[in-house]
């Protein structure tokens, strides 16, 4: 059985700015908006494709892993009916039939949401300047989930990186108002953040 433990990675995780570090890479979880600092293959087959996570999600995503391989079909059916993987504190090991991962895959593509997933807008109104401001800086409009936020953060992050813009002042502000913007926003979208 491959154990899939947590791996740090060290390369490209975080750069600085002027004013503080920006995590570049963040956690896979669509409601985490943690520095996704340790990766896990996305499955069995493709042992190559990562999910990135935070330290707490790594560890859900493993023993999610791991629970799932020990799990019949109907098992594993009728686990991810009730979908609360994350909350699960415990799970067994064993092996995986095929039939087992494709439904295991299935119900980790659940979780994370894929193509094919339900979007759910997040409550909204009534909206606060403050967070208007932010979903704009973040050229975004409402409603939206912190899912979309986090997207759209990696696009414009990538865009705007002073790395890649050289010495541009009007990039550097607006890089530093895209940080800024996603800071606010995961404090009012990830409630256990504070
Ligand atoms: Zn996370």
């Amino acid at each position: 059985m491959i154990r899939l433990g947590a791996m740090r990675v060290f390369s490209d995780t975080y750069f600085e700015t002027s004013d503080r570090p920006v995590r570049l890479r963040l956690c896979d979880h669509p409601a985490c908006g943690q520095a996704g600092d340790f990766r896990a293959p996305k499955s069995r087959d493709h042992l190559n494709d990562y999910y990135y996570f935070c330290l707490d999600h790594v560890r859900d995503y493993n023993k999610a892993w791991d629970f799932f391989s020990g799990l019949s079909p109907d098992e594993v059916e009728a686990y991810t009916r009730d979908a609360t993987v994350w909350e699960r504190p415990s799970w067994p090991l064993g092996s995986a039939g095929a039939y087992e991962r494709s439904l295991r895959d299935k119900a980790m593509r659940d979780i994370f949401g894929d193509a094919s997933g339900e979007e759910k807008p997040s409550p909204a109104p009534p909206m606060s300047v403050i967070e208007r401001d932010a979903l704009a800086t973040l050229e975004l409009v409402p409603p939206v989930d912190f899912a979309a936020i986090k997207a759209q953060y990696r696009v414009l992050v990538k865009k705007h990186h002073p790395d890649l813009r050289g010495n541009d002042s009007e990039n550097e502000e607006k890089f530093k108002d895209i940080s800024q913007a996603f800071a606010t926003l995961r404090k009012i979208y990830v409630a256990d953040e504070g």
